[in-house]
């Protein structure tokens, strides 16, 4: 029982019930009928008997035995049911017996009774006779109320059981035929309503199935599973709820996950700029500078740096605050940027100090370049709470390569160049060789 699937458990459950009705319809039909047939064919013997015994009182009165002989031979004939035909005396004597039969009477008794033998059911009919008193002959009273009744003979009838067997039998092969038919429309019913059952059922642990995959689009087709409908809407009902919240989960990572790629651009912008002037900072620059190095090396290509110090920045910062010289530092990083080409990357190395990297441009190049920012910073004070605040600086430009062809190397030897500048006045470009350019 526990290995059948549900289809068949589903067909047992219907089946069971089934069989039990149409069994038991069998057994009521084959015993009502029966018993119809058994009451019938007595009736019939005692009828026989009845009109028999009437037409046998003359002859036991006369005491004719052929008449009584004659006249059971008629009654044996006459039904093929009836075996034997015996009447007997009033006092239990043996008056004629036509056919076969073994009835010996015992204890006869005044009123009908059978005895059921198993191929035969013997009746005992008693017939009575009424006597009466002589003197009351012309009485206008009907005999039977004025006289005593008296049993004059006995009529024993054996009928045959064969045709009630055979009724039986026949009722038995019909009540079969019942059960059969009806096993076999709840055979039919059963595996309808089964059917009924397992199809919309497999059809929803299908979609059920598909959904746990990930399958969210699949839906019942209520239309297909008529008998769990319900069920089947509430299926659809859960897997739209479920793909609506699967949806939302899923804008809400995107969201996230955007998020989080914004903050990190934005955290890795921040890391490679510098806070106060929004330019590259330190690291940023010596990235860039590592990166042009390669490509000078590669490619033999002109490479040069200039490093740029505030002139006197710390008198600034004492003469108009630190505030002030913030706004210095953020002018003159905007000058900066805008005036070297594009290919080229400013930086703040830290405090008052840039560098501008120049690839592609040899060193007179880069001297004038740099001689022009120079003259800029010059040219232009920077315009602060209504006053003006010069800001010159002093360069050191650098060639790639020197005696250390390395970032570190190129940038040692333009703050060499700019600590020449410094000494030597301040607000001027010099080279590593020494060479002072002042003004072209
Ligand atoms: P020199 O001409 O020799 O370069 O003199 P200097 O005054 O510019 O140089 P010094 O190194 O003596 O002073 C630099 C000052 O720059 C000191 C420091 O407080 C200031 N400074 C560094 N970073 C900042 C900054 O971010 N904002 C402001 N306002 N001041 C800064
Ligand atoms: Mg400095
Ligand atoms: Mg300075």
């Amino acid at each position: 029982m526990k290995d059948l699937s549900f289809r068949n458990h589903m067909l047992m459950l219907a089946l069971v019930p089934a069989i039990l009705v149409a069994t038991l319809l069998s057994v009521i039909y084959v015993s009502w009928n029966f018993h119809e047939v058994e009451v019938a064919l007595k009736e019939r013997g005692r009828a026989i008997a009845r009109q028999l015994g009437t037409a046998a009182e003359y002859g036991i009165f006369s005491g004719s035995r052929d008449a009584l002989r004659s006249l059971a031979e008629a009654a044996q004939k006459g039904d093929a049911e009836i075996l034997a035909v015996t009447i007997l005396g009033e006092r239990g004597q043996v008056l004629t017996r036509v056919g076969d039969s073994s009835y010996i009477p015992l204890a006869l008794s005044e009123s009908e009774y059978n005895i059921e033998k198993e191929d035969r059911i013997i009746l005992v009919v008693p017939i009575s006779r009424t006597v009466l008193p002589v003197d009351d002959i012309y009485s206008a009273q009907e005999p039977s109320a004025r006289g005593n009744s008296v049993v004059s003979c006995y009529v024993v009838m054996d009928v045959s059981r064969q045709r009630l067997v055979e009724t039986r039998n026949t009722q038995m092969l019909i009540g079969l035929d019942i059960a059969i038919g009806g096993l076999l429309l709840g055979v039919w019913l059963a595996l309808r309503m089964a059917r009924g059952i397992t199809r919309p059922l497999s059809h929803i642990t299908d979609v059920v199935e598909r959904i746990g995959r990930g399958e969210l689009g699949a839906r019942v087709d209520v239309e297909a599973v008529k008998t769990l409908q319900s069920l089947g809407n509430n299926i659809n009902a859960m897997a739209e709820r479920v793909t609506l919240a699967h949806g939302e989960l899923q804008q809400k990572v995107a969201q996230a996950t955007d998020e989080l790629r914004r903050r990190k651009e934005e955290a890795e912008l921040l890391a490679r700029m510098d806070s106060l002037t929004g330019i590259p900072n330190r690291r940023a620059f010596m990235q860039s500078a590592e990166q042009e190095v390669l490509r000078a090396q590669r490619y033999g290509s002109s490479l040069t740096v200039a490093v740029l110090d505030l002139d006197h920045f710390k008198s600034i910062n004492d003469t108009f605050g630190h505030a002030t010289g913030d706004q210095v530092l953020i002018n003159r990083a905007n000058l900066l940027t805008a005036t070297v080409r594009e290919v080229d990357v400013v930086g703040r190395l830290g405090g008052e100090e840039f560098a501008i990297l120049m690839p592609g441009t040899p060193l007179p190049e880069a001297i004038q370049a740099i001689e022009r920012i120079r003259q800029a910073f010059e040219q232009s004070p920077v315009s602060c709470n209504e006053q003006l605040v010069s800001a010159t600086a002093s360069f050191g430009v650098a060639e790639y390569p020197g005696a250390d062809p390395t970032v570190d190397g190129l940038l040692a030897k333009a703050d060499g160049a700019l600590y020449l500048a410094k000494a030597r006045g301040r607000n001027r470009v010099e080279t590593p060789a020494q060479k002072i350019i002042d003004g072209i």
